[in-house]
């Protein structure tokens, strides 16, 4: 049966799950509002967040016209790196090129959340079948067994509201149709803030690859390559609960930390730094009738593997062929609780289970267990076998293999 035109999937949030989310539907010919807060103006003084894309995620920003434009844009690099910053040594480099029979893409793509968009949010501009609502803050919804009702405040801060068939949260963590469903946020959050440098340095002079996990049991941390011009790396640290924001981010604590990691002559140029929060929480429920969660609405982790994003358009691309199908009314809309058992499973059994280990690993103080982590990945990543399953769990591709075994 044909889509008409009330066959519009509200999204709310431009952000990358909305985004591709709107992105996939529209393709397939169904009309889409998408409802974002931020305006042209001001769209992109995000602050720095997600940026490794794994091989999964290439093939669906591939699937929707994205990856040509973001490959460019961002460093391909198939190795990643285990270090001991205790003992200054590499404890393991994994090659992607053990997934070369399992994807298309055998490298992670180092491209920074805020490109993504910015390339996306053009595509869905230029698409006739997606209604950008740009400065437009969405506030609450309504629903009923036909329709739902999104009430938002647009561009010329009027009340309005925008009526489609389903209404999709893209919101992010904060999100508020989460929480008008009385959807609960189970999980805990970290007393300890990340501190987040960013730094124009090469640090592949000193034998690092563009991405790197460093285990140590006073500082882990994470180090990332981004392309410029002028390239820049990310690095990552934990602070202490009782630690002041403003003394951690101040210039010279700032160069001390850099210094602490890796001692320079002359400083270091540092480009950026912010201090973040992480949560581990995964939504009770995914949807409630005609209303859905995606992404960080859903479910929230640590940085630590590269997961959140790329777990988030994941479930943009399940979602999106279940409304095209529930749409052209080829299935009944149950299918959103298949939707509900897939994405959960792969939340609480991969990405929470997942990132929590990361973290686990990377600041363990036993000395005994940190050898015995340090010995497992060493023999893991030179055998290719174990290898290769690793880096299918690691890269979210077991995730989605698992998830299509699910009823
Ligand atoms: C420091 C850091 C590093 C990270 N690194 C990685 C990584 O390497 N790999 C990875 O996979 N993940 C990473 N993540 C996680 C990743 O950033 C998130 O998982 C991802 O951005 C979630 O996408 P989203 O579209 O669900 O939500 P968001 O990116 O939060 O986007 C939500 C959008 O909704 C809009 N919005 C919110 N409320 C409203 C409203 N009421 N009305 C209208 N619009 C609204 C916002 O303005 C925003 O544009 C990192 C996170 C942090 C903090």
């Amino acid at each position: 049966m044909r889509v008409t035109k009330s066959d519009r999937v509200v999204v709310i949030g431009a952000g990358p799950v909305g985004l591709c989310l709107s992105l996939a539907l529209a393709q397939d010919e169904i009309p889409v509002t998408l409802v974002e807060t931020l305006g042209d103006d001001n769209f992109l003084e995000q602050v720095p967040r997600a940026g490794t894309n794994h091989p999964a995620t290439l093939e669906m920003f591939d699937r929707i016209g994205l990856y040509e434009k973001i490959e460019p844009r961002g460093i391909i690099a198939p190795v990643f790196h285990y270090w001991d910053r205790h003992e200054n040594k590499l404890i393991a480099a994994f090659d992607h090129i053990h997934l070369k029979n399992d994807t298309d893409f055998p490298y992670v793509l180092q491209c920074e959340r805020i490109k993504i968009v910015e390339e996306a949010l053009r595509m869905a501009t230029a698409h006739p079948l997606i209604d950008l609502r740009l400065r437009t803050t969405f506030n609450a919804f309504e629903q009923d067994a036909e329709r739902v009702i999104a009430r938002v405040t647009n561009a010329a801060g009027e009340d309005e509201v925008i009526e489609g068939r389903y209404i999709v949260s893209g919101e992010g963590a904060r999100s508020i149709v989460r929480k008008d469903l009385g959807i609960e946020f189970e999980g805990f959050t970290y007393p300890d803030r990340t501190l987040n440098i960013e730094v124009a340095y090469d640090f592949r002079k000193h034998g690092y690859a563009e991405r790197n996990y460093i285990s140590d049991p006073d500082e882990w941390s994470n180090l990332f390559h981004w392309k410029g011009p002028p390239d820049r790396w990310r690095v990552h640290f934990p602070t202490a609960p009782e630690d002041e924001p403003e003394d951690l981010q101040r210039p010279e604590a700032l160069q001390a930390r850099l210094q602490g990691f890796l001692p320079k002559q002359g400083g270091y140029d540092i480009v950026g730094s912010n201090l973040y929060t992480v949560h581990q929480r995964v939504a009770t429920k995914f949807r409630i009738g005609r209303a859905i969660l995606a992404g960080d609405s859903a479910h929230v982790n640590s940085p630590i593997g590269a997961m959140g994003m790329n777990s988030g358009i994941h479930d943009a691309i399940n979602l999106a062929d279940k409304l095209i199908k529930i749409l052209r009314r080829e299935v009944g809309d149950e299918v959103l609780d298949r939707y509900e058992r897939q994405r959960r499973h792969v939340a609480l059994q991969h990405t929470q289970a997942e990132t929590i280990r990361n973290k686990r690993v990377l600041a363990e103080k036993d000395p005994a267990v940190r050898r015995k982590n340090h010995e497992q990945l060493r023999r893991t990543a030179e055998d290719p076998k174990l290898a290769r399953a690793f880096l299918l769990r690691s890269s979210l591709i077991e995730s989605l293999r698992e998830a299509a075994q699910i009823a």
